[in-house]
């Protein structure tokens, strides 16, 4: 589907575009204290989650209503906009009466089509940004089709932000980030802009800053952070609540990246370089190309003397001798186990194939 999206406000998306703001607006005087706070910053957008979306029944569930009379008195008292995530087609109606600035879509809806439709349903019409969550799983797929389904009903003015995926286990991340699908959003929708939400990904406040550097490292073009005036008794994300201060404070020393530079030496060493890579690339295939050609070989000869494809003790050998070898070249164990597995993986359907065609032979004689 072929997309072409509209800056969220005005012209052009300012850069670094930031939203700030508790994860739940939990009291009219708590609210308007963290507004105050930041409205002489930097922060465009002021964010509060009103219906909040929870794991388990008895934690607090939001304010509801109410609390949208308070962001629109942030909005008067402070000039900064105001967002607040929206589940379903209520939440729009309710939002939109209260002249809500921004709506997001969290990460537990957009899994949910039907939740999704409903919303862009109750949209339809109505030129207001949303900004769209990935979804908790690490799936593509699911979160472009979440942002097509708004672009259908008609809404340009769209956003994502990346809040990091669940997972089973032990991490530093309360949601792993697994870059390499937002960098793939990136690719298929590039002028889509990109936010990280910072504290959803760590759930801890140490290491909020390392993250949104790594973020603007990426190229991102803002970031959604929760901000909490006690965040010690914040009624929900407790833990990965911070101040304004310090908040103010972290962002300053982040460094903001550019995608491409004027200067002539800057763009002639960068494309030697370039040049280098390429070149890497290419040997890089011929040789994989010309391991494959040994790989159908042995298929071949493999078939002749019936003997399996499949070879663990073999496989075993490879893969440990690889990641020795590789580890000399600086390259970690992790990623050389997971290069050679896909090569592995492919060579077995490489000689999958071989057998499949020689029985044809054999059972047409
Ligand atoms: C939130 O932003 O407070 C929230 C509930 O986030 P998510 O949908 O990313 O879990
Ligand atoms: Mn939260």
């Amino acid at each position: 589907m072929e997309m072409q999206f509209k800056p969220l406000f005005g012209e052009k998306l300012s850069r670094p575009f930031l939203i700030a703001g508790p994860c739940s607006a939990e009291t009219e005087d708590q609210v308007m204290n963290i507004a105050h706070a930041l409205k002489d910053s930097q922060v465009d957008v002021f964010r509060a989650g009103i219906w909040k979306p929870r794991t388990r029944p008895n934690s607090f569930e939001g304010v509801g209503v109410e609390g949208l009379a308070w962001l629109r008195r942030v909005k008067e008292e402070t000039g900064m906009k105001v967002c607040t995530e929206v589940a379903n087609k209520q939440h729009v109606y309710e939002a939109l009466k209260y002249g809500v600035d921004v709506l997001w879509i969290g990460a537990r809806t957009t899994v949910n089509p039907f939740s999704v439709q409903e919303i862009a349903d109750a949209i339809e019409g109505v030129d207001i940004p949303v900004m769209v969550k990935n979804p908790i799983n690490p799936d593509l797929a699911l979160w472009m089709g979440a942002i097509e389904r708004l672009y259908k009903a008609g809404l340009h003015r769209i956003a994502a932000i990346h809040r990091g995926f669940s997972f089973f286990g032990e991490s530093k991340y309360r949601n792993v980030p697994r870059w390499q699908i937002p960098i793939d959003l990136m690719r298929r929708f590039p002028d889509l802009p990109i936010i990280c939400d910072n504290s959803h990904i760590c759930g801890r406040r140490d290491i909020l800053s390392e993250v949104a550097q790594q973020a603007f490292d990426l190229n991102f073009d803002g970031l959604m952070t929760e901000v909490h005036n006690d965040p010690d008794q914040a009624w929900s994300d407790a833990k990965q609540q911070i101040t304004p201060a310090t908040y103010l404070n972290e962002v300053k020393d982040l460094v903001l990246r550019e995608v491409g530079s004027s200067s002539p030496v800057y763009n002639e060493n960068i494309d030697q370089l370039r040049e280098q890579i390429d070149g890497l690339d290419h040997e890089l295939l011929e040789l994989l190309g010309k391991r494959m050609g040994v790989v159908e070989e042995i298929g071949k000869y493999k078939k002749r003397n019936n003997i399996s494809i499949l070879q663990p003790a073999r496989w075993s050998d490879i893969l440990d001798k690889s990641v020795k070898d590789g580890e000399k070249q600086g390259l970690s164990a992790e990623f050389i186990a997971k290069l050679f597995k896909a090569v592995h993986q492919e060579s077995i359907a490489h000689q999958m194939e071989i057998m499949k065609q020689v029985e044809k032979e054999a059972s047409m004689k």
